[in-house]
Formats: structure tokens, C-alpha cells, sequence
């Protein structure tokens, strides 16, 4: 606790800088919140500790205000440090990550109170005695001019001609307080969970009841129960008087999820994504800094909620998306996992990781011991697995089609297309997974090759055909179609499949069937992809077709069949984790056959039926693949056997970006055991008109790059208009 004339150092949310000292004119504790002013402007930082800059004590300037919002723990300021360490953003950065409700401190709308003034010789009419008899029957305790309302059952003008006559007085005012999230959560007793949920679920409880830090991996197969399990958790936590986060990527947050939660909770949610209205952000950051709120369910950007008392972080699909779209991420390159661990680990309290496809590293983890793992084994209520086989596309050749008199190439072999006539047959669901959006990904002229490509970005331009548009998938830049090629005048043709094609040549091969598009363009908000999960629910599509989006949460009982128009995408990418990521992409998607009472069946047309990846997504066996691809990866000393830092250097110039990695690369620290590789053009070049380079600094697990990267960085003097990220265990090479 310090007192008012104690200097205290304060963070900002968005400094360079490790905090700055400040005098208090009242007291205030660590993890307090203030306000402050840096060069005069307006700041809320957060008190870290005792002052420490020695500076002349006449130079230091006051704390203008300590906030009673909220308060963050030790821990939580542990937590900001360590996380800054970890991942070499600013310890300000981090901070901004919690304190990003702008509004979140500005003053609270208050209502005015009124007392009864008893002494007053106002003529009393039958209206006024009732108002008279409500305070009356309260005490003559302060009520608002709506609370008067209610109870004595007057008009606001009865109510207003006695505030004029003096008959009502004002009392203090009272913040209003934003009640749509209080809810209160019980057992509903809905669910009772099966041997191996409660033997999970009771591992879990033990860890919750003992205090401490531990990992638990929830790994189950899709439609194993996971969600009941954690459930169990989360409601035990939530008993014990702690709260609770529960993680998991935006577009799984489906009413699906809610109902369910609502279901075993007696009341929905409080949910938390980057779509919500400021005054609800603000509402619910508020509420869950003053401990009123205690289960969020959230995206990443949750786990930056001014949490009160956290005992319990659940990490639903553990691994994260790895989406190259154009949608900017929350400031900062982060792993959410690892830094919700940390948090854990910081706090010292349990953490669950639910996934049906856990990451190598967490496998890793597992073999080490440091992570407890959970299993479910079989599907809830019985359900098996789909049968998942491959499409030999070399020797399966897909059907043409028909449009007017033109002969298209179709992307359908006859052999899925038999399997999804029988599925329609048979009143079932078909799901068709392609996991690139938009019509063609290339717009070629095929006299003389040119190619339409994004001016701003190294990529070239996907063209769209419900919007008619060119749209570059980096930087979301859209273009008219050219009618004719532009270097030579001859026609342009539209190369490859997205999702499009694929809808064009499956309302073109089954006329009758209801079908659906699912992509980031159709699908533009989580209620309309509500709307879509309805409308599957109820039967009323019969050909969901769609890109990652699908992949993941959700559980339709009438779907029974998946196909994968092209299992080789993503097989050949260049960064480490390609195998990795496919196979979990695949396997997520199988997850979606056969999981109500009708056994599913997955088809993967493939031109690699012994791509070992293939391989075993049809074996089902996924431990075996994994095993594999981490003896590769110790092999080549990649994560988690060896550590990987990215330095993406980014320019507007290229003559800057050039002088300025040639700089570094001559200021190139020794590494012991480890080396520094590049600079070479990052994957994508040249994004948004801006070009970019790579570095990647490799290590053994040992090794502590952080501090070696950072002094580096430090050491060169960076020129305006350079920009650099630094990604620790980046996940892409983007
Ligand atoms: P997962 O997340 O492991 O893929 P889900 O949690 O979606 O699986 O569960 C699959 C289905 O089984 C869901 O419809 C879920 O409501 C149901 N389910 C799971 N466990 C139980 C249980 N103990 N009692 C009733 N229904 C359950
Ligand atoms: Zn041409
Ligand atoms: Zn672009």
C-alpha cells in the first residue's frame, strides 16, 4: 500500500517505455489503476510498484486520479512482464492489450435520487399521498424518479410538479448499473456424463480443489463429450467463488455453443468477440473488473479482460486458425495458448486444453509429463467414426459439365458425385469442404500468360463472381474484371477452383438439391452463420459447401457426408508446421460425418493417396502422424526441439529496406549453438505497398533468444518508415 506523497512507477499502455514515476495525492495500492498525464496528454496506466527512477523528486509529476475501477493482482502485472519478455513486445503493449475499452473509465451514467420531503405544506392529492406512503414504506430511503414510478404508481409529471413544489428533494445520485450481464449460474442437472467424461472431469476437479498450476489436455476425438467435460470445470470453479475464461475461436462461438451452455447453466453467457458495441464492451469490462462478471466466453482478446480472482482457463480447439485473409489481427503476434498458460502458470491455477488435434508442441508436452493428458475415447451416445477413404484423382478424373452449349471442367469426381446422389437418397446431409474462397484463384490471359495480380501486394487477384469483383486475399483490394487481356487484347480465362465453381458445378449435377455457400464473404457475421447452422439443423439444405469456416465446433447429427474437393491444398506449403496443419485441417473437417445415429463417410480426392499426411487421416491415425512429424522436427532442431524467432523487417522503400537489413545482418550477434538466417524475401513480399524481409533465429530449446534478438534490434537505429515484428515460434512464415 502506498501513501499520498509516495512515488510510484506507472505503467502506460503505449509506451516504449517500462513505466514512469508519478507522486500519489492519495493512497493507492499495486495494480491500481490512475490516471496520468505523459506530454499532456491523458493517459490510464496501472500502478507496477515503488518508484525507482531517481529523479529529482521536484520534476515528478501527480497522479491526477486513482481509479475505484477494477484493480489488476500481482500476478496480472507478472503476467505483463513475462509476456513482454516472451514475446518482445513493449511491457506498454501488452497493457494496451487490457486496457483497449477506451470508454471503460470515463465516468459511469448516474441517476438522480430523491427523499420525501415530509415537512413540506404542499396540498396533498390522492396521487401525492401515494408517493408519500412509497417512501414512506421504505424508510424514506433516496429512490429514483423511476423507482417512484413503479411504486407509487404516478405519472413522471406527478412526479416533476412535486420535485418543483419542494415536496421532493435531491438526494445523492447512484451509478446505474448495466444489469444485462449479471447472471447467475447453477447446476441444471441436464447432463449426466458418461465413465470416461467423469473420470476426465474428476481429474480436472481434484487439480481445481488442491490450488495450483497445472495443464490438463482434453484430448478427445470429435463428438467425444469434450464441451460437457469442461463444463463440469468451469461450474466447479465457478462454485468455488473464482472465475472463469473460457477460450475458443470466434466462429465456434455458435448459438449451438450458447444454447448448450445456457442449457446446463440455466442462463446464457456473457460473451466477449470483437463485434460488440462499445457500450458493451464496456459494460462487460466493466463488470468483470469489478468481479460482477465471472464466466466470459471469448475470443483471444479475452484473456486480456481486467480479470478479477481468475482460477480456471479453458482453451477450447487448441490450436490456433491460420488465417491469411486480409482481416488484420489484434495488435501484436502473440500465441493465445501459451500466453493464457503462462497466465496460469503466473496465478498458479489449473488450465484445460480441449482439442480433438492437439499441436505437436502441447503432444510434446504431454511426453515430458508437464501436461496431464485426458482421453475420450469414442463418440458420445455411441456414434462411430466416419470410414475415411481417398479419390485417386490420377486415375478418378473429375466430370465435365454442362453450362448452355459451353463444356466446363468439372472438379467433382464421378465417384464423389455418386456418393452424394446415394447421401441425397437417403434424406442425409452432404458437406463439401474446398478451403479457398471466391471463384478461381488465377485470372490468366491464355495467348499471352499475363496474369492479373494485386498492384499493392505479390499476389495475384482471385476473382469473385457473386460480386463480378477481382479481389486480392492479402490486403482486401477489389477491381472490375478486365474484359480483355491488357497487355495483348485476348480473352482472360478464370484458373482453378474456389468455392464457387464448386457451387456452379453442384447446382449444375443435382438441379434439385438445396445448397449453401459458407465462406468469410458469404458469411459476414456469426448471425448469419447462425442462420446457416439453423437452417442445417432443420434440414432445410442438403449441400453444404464451404472453407475452414466449417471445419471446426459444429455438430450437425444429418450430416453424413464429407468430401474434400482437393486434400492436396496445403500439403505443400513451405514452413514447418504445412504437415502439421493439414492434418489437423482434414481431420477436423472428417470430424463433421456421421455424428448422430447414421455412420458418416469422408471421401479426399487427392492426387497423393501415399502422402503420408493422407495416409493417415484415412488410418486414423493420428498420434502415429504426429509421432512422425515430431521426429522430423528433432531431426531438423524445428519447435519445440529447437527454438524459432522471426524478424520481419517491412519498408515503403525498397533501396530502405535493403540498407537497413544489410545494417542488421552486419550487427548479427554470435549465437551459441544457434544462427541467423536471411535476410531473404518474406513468403509474401510485398503487402499493402509495402515490401518485406525475413530473418529466422534459430536455437536449442535452451536457448534464450529473446534477450539476444532484442539487444540486436537495439543496437541498429531504425529508420522512419521501417517497421518490424518480431514473432516468436511464429506459426507461419508469412
Ligand atoms: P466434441 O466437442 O468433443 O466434438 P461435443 O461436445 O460437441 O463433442 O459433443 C457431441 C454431442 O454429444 C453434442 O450434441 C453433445 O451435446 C452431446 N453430449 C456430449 N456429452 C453428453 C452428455 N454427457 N450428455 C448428453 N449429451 C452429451
Ligand atoms: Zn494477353
Ligand atoms: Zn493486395
Amino acid at each position: 500500500m502506498f501513501n499520498s506523497g509516495d512515488i510510484v512507477k506507472v505503467l502506460i499502455p503505449n509506451v516504449i517505455n517500462r513505466g514512469y514515476d508519478y507522486r500519489l495525492v492519495e493512497s493507492a495500492d499495486i495494480g491500481n489503476f490512475v490516471r496520468v498525464t505523459v506530454m499532456n496528454r491523458h493517459y490510464i496506466g496501472v500502478i507496477v510498484g515503488a518508484g525507482d527512477s531517481g529523479l529529482d523528486e521536484s520534476k515528478i509529476k501527480s497522479v491526477i486520479e486513482v481509479s475505484n475501477v477494477g484493480k489488476m493482482s500481482k500476478a496480472d502485472i507478472d503476467w505483463v512482464y513475462k509476456m513482454s519478455d516472451w514475446t518482445l513486445m513493449a511491457p506498454g503493449a501488452v497493457l494496451r492489450l487490457i486496457l483497449n475499452v477506451p470508454d471503460a473509465f470515463e465516468a459511469v451514467k448516474t441517476e438522480q435520487l430523491y427523499t420525501f420531503n415530509f415537512d413540506s405544506s404542499v396540498k396533498m392529492t390522492q396521487q401525492r399521498q401515494a408517493v408519500s406512503d412509497a417512501f414512506a414504506s421504505n424508510d424514506n430511503e433516496a429512490m429514483s424518479v423511476k423507482d417512484i414510478m413503479n411504486i407509487a404508481r404516478v405519472s413522471n409529471a406527478v412526479v416533476k410538479s412535486m420535485i418543483k413544489s419542494g415536496a421532493l428533494l435531491s438526494a445523492d445520485s447512484r451509478e446505474i448499473k448495466d444489469n444485462r450481464f449479471l447472471y447467475k449460474y447453477f447446476d441444471t442437472g441436464s447432463v449426466k456424463l458418461n465413465d470416461e467424461q467423469q473420470s476426465a472431469a474428476d481429474t480436472i476437479a481434484k487439480a481445481l480443489s488442491t490450488d495450483g498450476f497445472s495443464v490438463h489436455l482434453l484430448d478427445g476425438i470429435t463428438g467425444s463429450g469434450k464441451t460437457q467435460v469442461y463444463f463440469d470445470s468451469v461450474l466447479r470453479a465457478y462454485n468455488a467463488g473464482k472465475s472463469v475464461l473460457l477460450m475458443m475461436p470466434e466462429i465456434a462461438l455458435t448459438a449451438q455453443f450458447i444454447d448448450r451452455f445456457e442449457k446446463r447453466f440455466g442462463a446464457p453467457p456473457v460473451v466477449w468477440h470483437s463485434n460488440l458495441t462499445s457500450a458493451r464492451r464496456r459494460s462487460i469490462w466493466r463488470g468483470v473488473a469489478c468481479g460482477d462478471i465471472r464466466i466470459v466466453v471469448g475470443t483471444r482478446s479475452a484473456l486480456f479482460l481486467p480479470w478479477q480472482n481468475l482460477g480456471l482457463i479453458v482453451v477450447d480447439e487448441e490450436h490456433e486458425e491460420h488465417d491469411t485473409s486480409y482481416k488484420q489481427e489484434d495488435m501484436g503476434n502473440y500465441h493465445a495458448r501459451d500466453m493464457a498458460i503462462l497466465r496460469a502458470k503466473i496465478a498458479n491455477f489449473p488450465i484445460v486444453l480441449a482439442s480433438a488435434t492437439p499441436s505437436v508442441e502441447t503432444l510434446h508436452n504431454v511426453a515430458l509429463g508437464k501436461y496431464k493428458r485426458l482421453r475420450l475415447t469414442s463418440r458420445f451416445g455411441g456414434a462411430q467414426l466416419p470410414t475415411i477413404e481417398t479419390i485417386d484423382m490420377r486415375v478418378n478424373r473429375s466430370e465435365s459439365y454442362k453450362i448452355g452449349d459451353e463444356e466446363k471442367n468439372g472438379n467433382l469426381s464421378s465417384q464423389l458425385c455418386e456418393a452424394i446422389k446415394d447421401t441425397l437418397d437417403n434424406h442425409q446431409q452432404v458437406m463439401l469442404f474446398i478451403n479457398r474462397r471466391g471463384f478461381a484463384p488465377i485470372v490468366q490471359c491464355k495467348k499471352c500468360g499475363w496474369v492479373a495480380g494485386c498492384p499493392d501486394c505479390s499476389t495475384s487477384y482471385n476473382y469473385h463472381k457473386h460480386i463480378n469483383k477481382l479481389v486480392c486475399h492479402m490486403c482486401g483490394r477489389m477491381e472490375i474484371v478486365p474484359s480483355v487481356c491488357p497487355q495483348c487484347g485476348n480473352n482472360v480465362s478464370m484458373r482453378g477452383a474456389g468455392l464457387e465453381r464448386i457451387e456452379e458445378e453442384v447446382m449444375n449435377k443435382f438441379p434439385n438439391a438445396r445448397t449453401a455457400l459458407v465462406s468469410s464473404d458469404t458469411i459476414m457475421s456469426r448471425e448469419a452463420l447462425e442462420r446457416l447452422v439453423h437452417k442445417m439443423e432443420n434440414g432445410e439444405i442438403d449441400i453444404i459447401i464451404g472453407t475452414q469456416i466449417l471445419a471446426k465446433g459444429h455438430h450437425f447429427p444429418n450430416l453424413t457426408l464429407v468430401g474434400v474437393v482437393d486434400a492436396d491444398m496445403g500439403l505443400f506449403g513451405t514452413d514447418f508446421r504445412a504437415g502439421e496443419h493439414t492434418f489437423q485441417q482434414l481431420f477436423q473437417v472428417a470430424g463433421r460425418a456421421g455424428r448422430g445415429e447414421f455412420p458418416g463417410r469422408v471421401l479426399l480426392q487427392t492426387y497423393q493417396p501415399e502422402h503420408p499426411v493422407i495416409r493417415a487421416i484415412c488410418a486414423g491415425d493420428r498420434d502415429e502422424f504426429m509421432a512422425s512429424d515430431m521426429e522430423s522436427r528433432r531431426a531438423a532442431q524445428m519447435p519445440p526441439f529447437g527454438q524459432l524467432v522471426a524478424v520481419i523487417v517491412e519498408a515503403d522503400k525498397e533501396t530502405t529496406l535493403k540498407k537497413y537489413c544489410d545494417e542488421l545482418s552486419r550487427n548479427a550477434p554470435a549465437l551459441n549453438g544457434g544462427k541467423i538466417m536471411g535476410p531473404i524475401a518474406a513468403q509474401i513480399y510485398q503487402i499493402r505497398n509495402w515490401y518485406r524481409m525475413r530473418f529466422l533465429i534459430s536455437g536449442n530449446a535452451r536457448a534464450n533468444l529473446q534477450p539476444i534478438v532484442s539487444d540486436w534490434i537495439a543496437k541498429v537505429k531504425q529508420p522512419a518508415n521501417v517497421r518490424i515484428k518480431i514473432d516468436v515460434n511464429p506459426q507461419n512464415f508469412m
